[in-house]
Order: C-alpha cells, then sequence, then structure tokens
C-alpha cells in the first residue's frame, strides 16, 4: 500500500486563503482587521528568520502587524511594561514573544504576562487550563497541535473512537495533542495513550494505533513494524541530519528528518506526513487563525 500524503503545504494554502476572506469581510462590517505583534529580543538568525515569516504571512492575511525589536540588553521589567502596553492597546489581538529569550529574563513571567485573551500561542496556564476543560472554554488552542488536529479532520481521517498513540509528552506537543484529541468534538473522541522515554514497550503501543502522533525529536525513531497497516501517522519531529546545497538558490541548506523512517512507512500506513512540508507549515497559519479568533472573540463573532 502506498499511503495518502497530507500535505500541511496545501493546507496551509486553504486556511490562509479562508482567513484572507474572513477578514475582507471583517473590514467591511466592523471596519477592523486582526492586529498581531512580534516582540523580538535580540538579533539571534534564527529567531529573526521566525519572525520575519509570522510577520510576512500576517501581512498576506491582511492583518495589522507590529514588529517591535527589542535589544538584547532590555531588562526584564522594561519587557513587561512593553507587554502591558500591548495587553492595553485595543488595536492589537494577538502577542507574541519569540522564544527563547536573553538568559537574564524569566521566560516564564514573560509568558505569563500576556493577557490570556491575547495569547495566540495559546501558552499561558489559563488557556492550558481552558484547553483541559475542553468545548466552549477553548480559546486558543497552541499552534502545532491545532494545526495536527485540523490536517486530520481535513484528511477525512475517522477520529472518533481511533486509537490514538502519541509518542512525546511535552507541553508543546504530545500533552495538549493528547488533551484535544480525547475531547468530545469534531476531529477528536479518540481513545488516547501518551509513551515516552519511560514507556516499557513502545513498539508494542504503536502498533496499536489507528492515528500514531509522533513528536520525539529522534529521527527514524519509529520503524516501519510498528504501524499499523492503513493508520495515519503524523511526523511531527524535525531533526537537522546534515547539510545540503540547494539546487533552486545554490546555498548550503539542511537537510531534515522526520522521526519516522519515511520511506519504508509510507508503504504500511494509510496516511503520512511527510518532512519538511508537513506539520511544519501548520504551525504559523494555525497561529493566524488564533489571531483571527482572537478579534472575533473581542467583536462577540464567536
Ligand atoms: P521535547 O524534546 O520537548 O519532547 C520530546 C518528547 O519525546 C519527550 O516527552 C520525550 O519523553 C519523548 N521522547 C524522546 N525520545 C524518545 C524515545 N526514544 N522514546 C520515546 N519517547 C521519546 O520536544 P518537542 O518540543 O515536543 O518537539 C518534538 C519534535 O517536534 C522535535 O523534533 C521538534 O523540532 C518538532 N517540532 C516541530 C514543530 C513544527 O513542525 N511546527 C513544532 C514543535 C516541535
Amino acid at each position: 500500500m502506498t499511503a495518502k500524503l497530507i500535505k500541511g503545504t496545501e493546507i496551509r494554502e486553504e486556511i490562509l486563503e479562508e482567513i484572507t476572506k474572513e477578514v475582507q469581510e471583517i473590514k467591511e462590517k466592523h471596519g477592523v482587521v486582526p492586529g498581531l505583534v512580534t516582540i523580538l529580543v535580540g538579533s539571534s538568525p534564527a529567531s529573526i528568520s521566525y519572525v520575519t515569516l509570522k510577520i510576512k504571512t500576517a501581512h498576506r492575511v491582511g492583518f495589522t502587524e507590529v514588529q517591535d525589536d527589542q535589544p538584547v540588553d532590555i531588562s526584564e521589567a522594561d519587557l513587561l511594561a512593553l507587554i502591558d502596553k500591548y495587553n492595553n492597546d485595543d488595536s492589537i489581538n494577538g502577542i507574541l514573544v519569540q522564544l527563547p529569550l536573553p538568559k537574564h529574563i524569566d521566560e516564564k513571567k514573560v509568558l505569563n504576562a500576556i493577557d490570556p485573551d491575547k495569547d495566540v500561542d495559546g501558552f499561558h496556564p489559563v488557556n492550558v487550563g481552558r484547553l483541559m476543560i475542553g468545548g466552549d472554554e477553548v480559546k486558543f488552542p497552541p499552534c502545532t497541535p491545532f494545526g495536527i488536529q485540523e490536517m486530520i479532520i481535513r484528511a477525512g481521517v475517522e477520529t472518533s473512537g481511533a486509537e490514538v498513540v502519541v509518542v512525546g509528552r511535552s507541553n508543546i506537543v504530545g500533552k495538549p495533542i493528547a488533551n484535544m484529541m480525547v475531547q468530545k468534538g469534531p476531529g477528536a473522541n479518540s481513545t488516547v495513550t501518551i509513551v515516552h522515554t519511560r514507556t516499557k514497550d513502545l513498539a508494542a503501543h504503536c502498533q496499536r494505533a489507528d492515528i500514531l502522533i509522533v513528536a520525539a525529536g529522534v529521527p527514524d525513531l519509529v520503524k516501519p513494524e510498528w504501524i499499523k497497516p492503513g493508520a495515519c501517522v503524523i511526523d511531527v519531529g524535525v531533526n537537522r541530519v546534515g547539510e545540503k546545497i540547494s539546487e533552486k538558490t545554490g546555498k548550503t541548506i539542511a537537510i531534515l528528518k522526520g522521526d519516522v523512517d519515511f520511506d519504508a512507512a509510507k508503504e504500511i500506513a494509510g496516511y503520512i506526513t511527510p518532512v519538511p512540508g508537513g506539520v511544519g507549515p501548520m504551525t504559523i497559519t494555525m497561529l493566524m487563525l488564533n489571531t483571527l479568533k482572537s478579534l472575533k472573540f473581542k467583536l462577540g463573532l464567536m
């Protein structure tokens, strides 16, 4: 069997089109567009490239975007004051603080200072709690798990009653996606198992999975014989395993590999996400959706 590819690059385009259309409609009816601020402290090249992509995407869908660059030696108090300013700015619906922050700043303190109603990353404890309660309580699911669930839904994979096995228990992927899949509702109602480094028989758990979600950060961790024939395999892992010269640009680029042995797995699975081009493009896409949702909550449209 050759698995159906679930391409994040294609789903991203669909969702960004939908967001753009909705932003236009809201602008016509209510005279406002979503506002997103990205706070970047320092000038790490990786952080700059993430922020640039977020700003570019926000611009594409018609948001007002503010890029607020701060020096690497900004004090914690000044950064907290800046967040407070945006918390009280009516034109801003989403606040992003690009991580990591310099060592002299307490990351947790900064993230917790963001108004939960503008926390479009979904990392504030209030939003983590809302996600756990589920249903109408949920405001901003964290973007990578939100993207994973959306991919499963749009691929038409049945989740109700499905055995879902999540490899990894991080706060940004493993735990939230497990929590989302177990809730009542569309794209969920699953029976969920989380496995991790202390799990006794990883293979046996994975072999039961109708939907296998792997977020471990270990290249080729999941072997083809761990996959149930016809299963949906979502590979979240992004591992740099070397470098190559890009045929398009002639520049040196990273060779990326997922957590699943893709070439072998695609012959067994029913659905599979590639790396790159699978889950990766979904994260920023869902960040845009969360920012749009933030404005809709404010306008009473949700
Ligand atoms: P993390 O390191 O915080 O967590 C990894 C988890 O995997 C841990 O809970 C650990 O117990 C588990 N794990 C590690 N090795 C294991 C093993 N051998 N057997 C069983 N469990 C094992 O990582 P994370 O932040 O959740 O990210 C996981 C992967 O997903 C990374 O490759 C990361 O780059 C990628 N990621 C991609 C996106 C995206 O595409 N948008 C977003 C977030 C993370």
